[in-house]
């Protein structure tokens, strides 16, 4: 199946109506042609003519793309196929007006809201079957993407690839809806958190991607008896603008994001032509995320429309014509669409196996509430007989207290002793009847809560499955239904006719030729050159075509060309300020860390330490086994010839010295003037410190070997 391409034009904007711009496009929708005037080229210069599956004018209306183009999509994505609705188009062209348009008129709005009405509608009216809607909303700017439905909406999500079920984005929310009002709301949360903390929302919005997906899961008992799933997975692209974004002169940072921008769409474009193509082996899916998250819409399994949009004013001749260009080649990817069905990841499944599970608790608990009531019914049962022992254990204490009485000195021991048994018993059953009651109490308060919670989330959980016409009331009446019906009928008719005509006029030429006869010679060299005069016209046109794309590749390989040249600037750059700055033991080191993760396409550095083993605390080195301080050499080898117990020689090579023991010298301190004097006078303080006996000189000191 071939991916279908419309184009539609918009309407002068107000903007275009004063400056006075020309229209350029003349728009044949019964045909499905559109012709583009180059108001540059000379009067005679035939004009390019690209012919579609279908054309819209600038008078189109949101429901005519909608049930030429969308409805049929909708229907299969409800029968289980994948489907993929992708806007293309210069900013400014009506992307954003196609897919969202005005939410709150109904005239007016986009191919997203008028699905969710569809997609709601539709289940409505089905029988026996269970649906699962839930939705997604994610916008890729410059090769990031972003979750548009989650709160932390600038966290940058992951793409992972599983062999089961394909390219999928990690941790992405989405959230199961159960009426349109309830989508609708999810579009409006995800929409605000795109232009919310965007100063430029403008700017972003033509430069990023953003898409819708909507799940939808149907179970229906097959005719072998099981139940069977099928997954429909609807994506809703609205892509950025494509015109080119000007790279010439930007540097460092400005220079990666310019070459990052239109990557995705570059990228976009390398996959149609290598699809295209069919000599290529290799299609470069894996170049950007959008490629790589939409790899199934393009040449895979699911059915894709591409709607191109297109501004009809002179001043957007080469965008208009590149766009043209670009969808005429997308028109050529085959796809293989086919029912998913019975998916390893329906969500569904889960969900009916968790309502099952609880189903089967409640029901669990509705019989241990059957048991405990028969249980109580029993204690009462138990209590009264209880009741009556006591009352029997009564009359046999009064009777033993009679005996007693009767017969003090006799059984005064025994019957004390029964009494107070029989009094502990009574009492001490009672206590445990009172313990017994208490903890049911509790129980079955523990247990009323816990069922009610279950039976909470079981009702909410089985109101999030749609059971065609039941769980939504379908308001519309018989005859808005055979309106629709007509619709549909028509808007397919209309699909049927162009098709037929368009047939035609390519087999017209070929027919022509056959049916000449010719009568005369005359007649003959007549329709010869008027045939040649056709055919050179083709030819012309054609060669004009191969003009204008060589031209087209030659920019392009320029722009390429500029963009290579500033990323060589920029690499040299680097390589000089590392082998100038960067000694080269700390390069290999990075280096050696340096390991390329393909799932992220970049170059990663592994961290210095391995996370893995704990970081250990050194300890100081001990310096001999066994020891706790440093010992000497002489003393190690007296351990080592020792036989006895290590001993330990301290100070087996120091002097010890006596301690002197003589009395202190004594003299008293005379106060007076003279002393003074006499104390600072170099002369006498000489004779004072010679005649001053300080202290008598002992003996000296004698040296003594350590004992030890
Ligand atoms: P894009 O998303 O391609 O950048 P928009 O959807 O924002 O372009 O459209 C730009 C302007 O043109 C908007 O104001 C929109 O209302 C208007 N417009 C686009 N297409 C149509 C149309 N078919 N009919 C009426 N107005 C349109
Ligand atoms: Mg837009």
């Amino acid at each position: 199946e071939a991916v279908r391409v419309v184009v539609r034009c918009r309407p002068f904007s107000r903007r275009e109506e004063i400056a006075g711009c020309e229209n350029i496009l003349e728009i044949d929708d019964k045909l499905g042609q559109i012709t583009i005037r180059n108001p540059k080229a000379p009067p005679d210069e035939p004009m390019k003519v690209f012919t579609f599956d279908s054309v819209y004018g600038w008078n189109s209306k949101q429901s005519d793309i909608y049930d030429d183009a969308v409805r049929p999509l909708v229907d299969s994505v409800l029968q289980g196929f994948n489907g993929t609705i992708f806007a293309y188009g210069q900013t400014g062209t009506g992307k954003t007006y196609t897919m969202q348009g005005v939410s709150n008129d109904p005239e007016r709005r986009g191919v997203i809201p008028n699905s969710f009405q569809h997609i709601f509608t539709q289940i409505s009216r089905t029988q026996n079957q269970k649906y699962l809607v839930r939705s997604s909303y994610l916008e890729i700017y410059q090769e990031e993407i972003r979750d548009l439905l989650c709160k932390d909406n600038n966290r940058k999500l992951e793409l992972k690839e599983n062999p089961d079920t394909g390219v999928y984005v990690k941790d992405l929310s989405s959230v199961v809806t159960k009426n349109a009002t309830e989508i609708e709301h999810v579009m409006n949360i995800g929409n605000q958190s795109r232009s919310v903390g965007f100063t430029n929302m403008n700017e972003r919005s033509s430069r990023s991607h953003a898409i819708f997906v909507i799940t939808v899961e149907c179970s229906e008992i097959g005719p072998d008896g099981e139940d069977h799933i099928r997954v429909g997975k609807l994506n809703m692209v609205d892509l950025a603008g494509s015109e080119r974004q000007s790279k010439t002169g930007a540097k460092g940072k400005r220079l990666k994001e310019a070459a990052k921008i239109n990557l995705s769409l570059s990228a976009l474009g390398n996959v149609i032509s290598a699809l295209v193509d069919g000599k290529s082996t290799h299609v470069p899916y894996r170049d950007s995320k959008l490629t790589r998250l939409l790899q199934d819409s393009l040449g895979g399994n699911a059915k894709t429309v591409m709607i191109a949009t297109v501004g009809p004013s002179h001043k957007n001749f080469d965008e208009s014509l590149a766009t043209m260009r670009y969808a005429s080649r997308a028109k050529n990817i085959k796809n293989k669409p086919r029912i998913n069905e019975d998916p390893k990841d329906a969500l569904l499944r889960e969900f009916q196996e968790e309502i099952a599970r609880l189903k089967a608790q409640l029901e669990e608990r509705g019989m241990l509430a059957k048991e405990r009531r028969r249980r109580r019914n029993s204690k009462r049962l138990s209590k009264g007989l209880a009741g009556m022992e006591e009352d029997i254990l009564r009359e046999r204490d009064a009777d033993v207290w009679k005996t007693v009485e009767e017969e003090p000195d006799v059984n005064m021991k025994e019957g004390g002793d029964i009494t107070k048994v029989l009094t502990c018993q009574g009492s001490g059953e009672k206590l445990k009847h009172l313990n017994e009651n208490r903890r049911s109490v509790e129980d079955m308060q523990w247990d009323q809560e816990a069922v009610e919670k279950i039976i909470e989330k079981y009702k909410a959980m089985e109101s999030k499955l749609l059971v065609g016409g039941k769980t939504i009331i379908d308001h519309t009446n018989e005859q808005q239904k055979m309106l629709e019906q007509k619709r549909q009928e028509i808007a397919e008719q209309i699909r049927q006719e162009r098709e037929i005509q368009q047939q035609m006029m390519f087999q017209d030429e070929e027919t022509l030729e056959m049916k000449e006869t010719f009568s005369s010679l005359q007649q003959e060299i007549e329709l010869k050159t008027k045939k040649l005069k056709r055919l050179f016209a083709k030819l012309q046109v054609l060669k004009g075509e191969m003009r204008d794309i060589i031209d087209e590749h030659i920019t392009t390989r320029q722009e390429l060309e500029q963009t290579q040249n500033e990323l060589t600037r920029e690499l040299k750059y680097r390589y000089l300020l590392i082998e100038n700055f960067i000694p080269p033991a700390e390069k290999n080191k990075i280096i050696n860390r340096l390991h390329f993760d393909s799932e992220e396409d970049q170059w990663r550095l592994r961290p210095v330490i391995p996370s893995e083993t704990p970081t250990q605390v050194k300890r100081r080195p001990l310096s001999a086994v066994g020891y706790k301080r440093p010992i000497s050499q002489y003393a190690q080898m007296a351990v080592a010839t020792a036989t006895g117990a290590p001993s330990r020689y301290q100070a087996e090579n120091i002097m010890l010295l006596e301690l002197d023991m003589s009395p202190p010298t004594m003299f008293t301190l005379n106060l007076d003037g003279t002393h003074l004097e006499r104390a600072f006078t170099p002369r006498l303080m000489h004779d004072a410190l010679v005649n001053i006996p300080l202290r008598e000189r002992t003996a000296s000191p004698r040296v003594r070997k350590s004992k030890s």
